[in-house]
């Protein structure tokens, strides 16, 4: 009987297991219970007693081995597996591409603010959810006057009004309570109103404005910093025009255009043939809005302007549709990888 346990051994010892196929052969034969074990066992009960220890244990010790070795070739047929698998890549395809991209409004946004940053504006920021004082009264909109109507406003609450801030200009405002001329800030942010949302429109959109004001800033300041930062926003040859306009919190108001830079002038459906594009409003702070903040309007002056950040840079990239800012579809996002600001 101890021959056939050492036949059985020298059988495990032998096996070569090469494919899933071998290895299903091999656990029927020698892992499952219906294998050579089994009967192995049950001629325990022809052994004399005196050897059934000797048997059982030598039984056990190539049950062993044939469970080592099992596993054994799991593993060994696993890593073949792996193998195959890693040599069916085909190493000559391009990386997978997951690098993201810089959002187009951040890029503009960036390089606004990189622009004024150079010329001596410094970055301001303010909250989103505002009171009525800084969105609106601060800044010459009386109570129920008609300007308010400009801008659709989404209200929190009301009396006392909470809203959310239909432009950054409460910024404006804040950092004239907090800080006493020379003020030369931009403000870049969020800004809410309530417009049905379209290609052309939308609820939520991104705003700069700028603020100035000193002794003795006057409307050729306004002027020439705005044809500086159109020149380096959209290249060197870019003139500008001021058209009369009217803001509630500016006397003299103007909006500022900016000659096409996609048909340099000649008239395109960008200018829709006019040769120029709106890009801003501006204007001299009106003295009720520094008298508002506690500033001398007999002492200082200063300018005003605001630029919508989707606007600029619809108008850089031809994207015609404002809703695919929000979106985030990622092919449209992908094609900004290569913007650098
Ligand atoms: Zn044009």
């Amino acid at each position: 009987m101890f021959d056939k346990v050492k036949e059985l051994a020298e059988e495990i010892k032998s096996v070569r297991v090469k494919t899933q196929e071998d290895l299903e052969n091999y656990r029927l034969r020698f892992i499952s219970k219906k294998g050579a074990f089994p009967s192995l066992f049950q001629q325990m009960k022809d052994i004399p007693n005196e050897k059934k220890k000797e048997f059982g244990q030598a039984i056990n010790e190539i049950k062993q081995l044939a469970q080592d070795r099992f596993k054994e070739f799991i593993n060994e047929l696993n890593g073949n597996e792996n193998d195959n698998l890693e040599s069916s890549f085909d190493l000559t395809l391009p990386a997978e591409d997951s690098i993201g991209s810089i959002h187009p409004i951040s890029a503009t946004r960036n390089t606004i603010i990189d622009i004024f940053k150079r010329i001596g504006f410094n970055v301001e920021d303010g909250p989103e959810i505002e009171n009525d004082w800084h969105n609106f009264t601060a800044l010459n909109f009386p109570p129920d006057h008609p300007a308010r109507e400009m801008q659709d406003t989404f209200f929190i609450e009301k009396n006392p009004d909470m809203l959310l801030r239909t432009h950054t200009s409460n910024v404006q405002i804040r950092l004239m309570n907090k800080q006493k001329p020379p003020i030369r800030s931009i403000m870049p942010g969020r800004v809410f109103r309530n417009e049905a949302i379209s290609a052309r429109a939308h609820c939520i959109f991104h705003q700069v404005e700028g603020l100035f004001v000193d002794e003795n800033v006057s409307f050729q300041d306004l002027k020439a910093t705005l044809y500086h930062f159109s020149k380096e926003m959209f290249g060197k040859d870019t003139q500008i025009r001021f058209r009369p306009s009217y803001f509630p919190f500016t006397e003299p108001s103007a909006e500022i255009d900016v000659s096409c830079f996609i048909c340099g002038g000649k008239g395109c459906n960008i200018c829709k043939y006019t040769g120029w594009v709106e890009i801003a409003g501006a204007g001299m702070v009106d003295p009720n809005v520094l008298s508002n903040c506690e500033i001398d309007p007999e002492k200082y002056t200063g300018f005003a302007f605001g630029m919508g950040i989707e606007r600029i840079t619809m108008l850089k990239y031809q994207i015609k549709d404002l809703r695919l800012f929000t979106e985030n579809d990622i092919r449209f996002l992908k094609q900004f990888k290569t913007v650098q600001w």
